[in-house]
């Protein structure tokens, strides 16, 4: 695959459920890959936001791409908040103590990333906010003062699983169900392998990686 490529799919899957040409948008994961990567895999076929996981990895690549929008989706650790500096949108915030951090850090930087909550996927896994405390840690969140666009949910890995399809749509349906209870907007769901499925259920941004690199 490639980004062309990648950008086609997410629009027929737009088209398939109705909804607006670039309703759906793609944020390129460029963790682990070389500028140099980035910039024929990514950057040559137009402007996307870039995607990190790891904080000083970001503040490195953001150093040398000053213009470029940026976003974390990596665990925040508190000794590494200071490093989210140049990013726009945080996809994982998965408690009230990593917004505090944020936003006493974006005090001295004059600006605040926006953030979404990531939302705990049911499986074991151990990230993100059980289903239950979401609301309650929206409004501790938004008192920080962060600006709270949205709800993140990483699926887990179903493979093999005879109703993967129906299991992964549910939890995406499931998301978007709760955003919109919500009062919110943005939806990151997808990866890789399952993005159309993200896209079908409403996800607003994509998390595509190794696909626009293999
Ligand atoms: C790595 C990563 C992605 C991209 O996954 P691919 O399978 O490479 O598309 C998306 N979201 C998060 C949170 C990730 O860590």
């Amino acid at each position: 695959m490639s980004l062309p490529e990648v950008l086609s799919s997410i629009r027929a899957a737009e088209a398939r459920a109705g909804r607006v040409p670039g309703s759906a948008r793609l944020v390129a994961v460029t963790k682990g890959q070389s500028l140099e990567a980035i910039d024929r895999c990514v950057l040559a076929h137009g402007a996307f936001p870039l995607g990190e996981g790891r904080a000083q990895e970001l503040r490195d690549k953001a150093a040398l791409r000053p213009g470029q929008e940026w976003h974390y989706l990596g665990p925040l650790q508190r000794n590494k908040v200071k490093y989210l500096r140049p990013v726009a949108l945080v996809h994982s915030l998965e408690a009230v103590w990593q917004a505090e951090a944020i936003a006493q850090a974006a005090q001295g930087w004059g600006r605040a990333p926006g953030v979404l909550l990531q939302v705990h996927n049911g499986e074991a896994q151990k990230h993100g906010i059980d289903a239950g405390a979401l609301s309650g840690t929206l409004r501790e969140v938004q008192a920080t003062g962060l600006s709270v666009r949205g709800l993140m949910v990483m699926a887990p890995d179903l493979d093999g699983d005879p109703a993967r399809e129906e299991r992964l749509l549910a939890l995406f349906t499931d998301t978007a169900r709760r955003a919109h209870d919500l009062g919110l907007s943005e939806l990151s769901m997808g990866m890789s392998g399952d993005y159309p499925l993200a896209v079908h259920a409403g996800a607003t941004l994509v998390r595509v990686g190794r696909s626009l690199f293999s």
